[in-house]
C-alpha cells in the first residue's frame, strides 16, 4: 500500500519559561500530549509514512521524511492547513484545527486528550474506553492508546528504594494521596513536575514532608534516569475536579507507559484509563490517603518484575504497533467509513 502524507497537529502552547519559544515534540519538560505526539511520529516515520509536523515550531528534525512547519499560532496551522496536499490531518490539538477549511478529499482523525467533549467529534479516536464514555463518544469510535518508544527511554540494571511521581502536582493527579502511600510504606517519594497550586503543595509538604522530597519539573536524560531507577511510579488519580470542569477522568495517562517502558511497574488508582491499563504493568490501589503501612507495602511487593513490564509495555503500547493501529484508522475514513 502507498504510504500516507499526514499533518500531525501538536497542542501548540509556549514554552513557560520563555515565551519566545514553544514547547517542543518531544517536550523540554512537562507535556503529555507532546510525548504522545512523539511517539506516534515515530511509529508512523518508521511504518513509511512522511509527517509534517505543526504546533511545535523549533522541534528537532529526526528523520528524512519528518518535516517541522514553523506554524504555532492556531491561525498560521489553519492557514498551513487550508492549502496542504496531505492524506490525512491528525489532531492532537484538542480541536485547533476546522475541517471545513481542508482541501476536499483530506481525512481528519481526531486523537482527543481531554475530559471533555471533543469539539470535532466525526472521526475522534480515544486513548481509553473509560475516556470515549466520559467524553460521550459512541461505541464504534475507535479506542486507541497511548504508544510508548522505547528508544526514548531507558531502564536501569539497578533500581533504587525510592517511588517516582511525576507529573502536574495538582489534586486530581493524585500527588498527596502518593505522598500518603510513600509514608505509609516508609519509603522516600520523588515528586517531579511543575507544581501550579501553591496551597496544595503546602498541604503535601505539612502532612507528608517527611517522606516527599520535590525535584521540580524535570526533562531530558534526568527525567529518563528517575523513570528507570524507581522502584514504582504512582499514579494515584482521583475522582476530584478536573482542570476543565467535571470530575476527573484520566484519559490516557502518558506516564503509565513511559514508566514500563523503563521497566518500572505503575501503582494506580481505577481512575479513568487507569483501570484498563495500569493492570498488566503494576497494582491496583483504593482512592483517598487512608493506606495501611502492612497492605501498602504488600502492594510494592506483588508488583511485577522489570523486564516482564517493559515486555508488556512493547507488546501493548509498541510505537509501530500502535502506528499501526492510526494507520488502519487513517485509511477507514479516507475510505468513506464515519463514526460519532
Ligand atoms: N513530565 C515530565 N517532567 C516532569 C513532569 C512530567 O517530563 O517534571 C511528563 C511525564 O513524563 C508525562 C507528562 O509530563 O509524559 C504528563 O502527562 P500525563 O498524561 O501523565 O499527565 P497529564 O497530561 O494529565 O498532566
Amino acid at each position: 500500500m502507498e504510504p500516507l502524507t499526514i499533518a500531525l497537529v501538536n497542542v501548540p502552547l509556549r514554552l513557560p519559561t520563555d515565551t519566545r519559544k514553544w514547547i517542543t515534540v518531544p517536550p523540554q519538560g512537562y507535556g503529555g500530549i507532546q510525548w504522545v505526539v512523539a511517539n506516534l511520529m515515530n511509529g508512523l516515520l518508521e511504518l513509511g509514512h512522511e509527517v509534517f509536523l505543526l504546533g511545535a515550531p523549533g522541534s528537532p528534525v529526526t528523520h528524512p521524511r519528518l518535516t517541522v512547519v514553523p506554524a504555532g499560532e492556531p491561525e498560521d496551522i489553519r492557514e498551513w492547513l487550508r492549502t496542504a496536499r496531505v492524506d490525512v490531518v491528525n489532531d492532537h490539538s484538542c480541536g485547533a484545527v476546522d475541517p471545513t477549511e481542508f482541501r476536499p478529499g483530506v481525512a481528519l482523525i481526531s486523537s482527543h486528550h481531554m475530559t471533555t467533549r471533543p469539539r470535532n467529534t466525526a472521526g475522534c479516536v480515544y486513548s481509553s474506553k473509560a475516556q470515549r464514555a466520559h467524553c460521550g463518544g459512541g461505541p464504534d469510535a475507535p479506542v486507541i492508546p497511548i504508544p510508548v518508544d522505547p528508544a526514548n527511554y531507558r531502564t536501569a540494571t539497578r533500581k533504587e528504594d525510592f517511588l517516582l511521581f511525576m507529573g502536574r502536582i495538582s489534586p486530581h493527579k493524585g500527588a498527596l494521596e502518593a505522598a500518603a502511600f510513600a509514608h505509609a510504606c516508609g519509603r522516600t517519594l520523588l515528586m517531579a513536575g511543575p507544581a501550579w497550586e501553591p496551597d496544595y503543595l503546602d498541604r503535601i509538604r505539612r502532612d507528608h514532608g517527611d517522606a516527599v522530597e520535590l525535584v521540580g519539573e524535570v526533562g531530558g536524560p534526568r527525567r529518563n534516569e528517575l523513570l528507570a531507577t524507581a522502584a514504582a511510579v504512582l499514579a494515584l488519580s482521583q475522582p476530584a475536579t478536573g482542570p476543565w470542569g467535571g470530575i476527573w477522568c484520566e484519559p490516557g495517562a502518558t506516564v503509565v507507559s513511559e514508566a514500563a517502558a523503563s521497566g518500572t511497574p505503575v501503582v494506580g488508582t481505577r481512575n479513568g484509563c487507569l483501570a484498563e491499563i495500569v493492570p498488566p504493568v503494576g497494582g491496583l490501589v483504593p482512592y483517598g490517603s487512608a493506606f495501611d503501612g502492612h497492605e501498602a507495602r504488600g502492594v510494592l511487593e506483588r508488583l511485577p518484575a522489570p523486564g516482564e513490564v517493559r515486555e508488556e509495555a512493547i507488546r501493548l503500547w509498541g510505537h509501530v504497533e500502535i502506528a499501526r493501529r492510526y494507520e488502519e484508522v487513517f485509511r477507514a475514513a479516507l475510505a468513506g467509513a464515519s463514526w460519532g
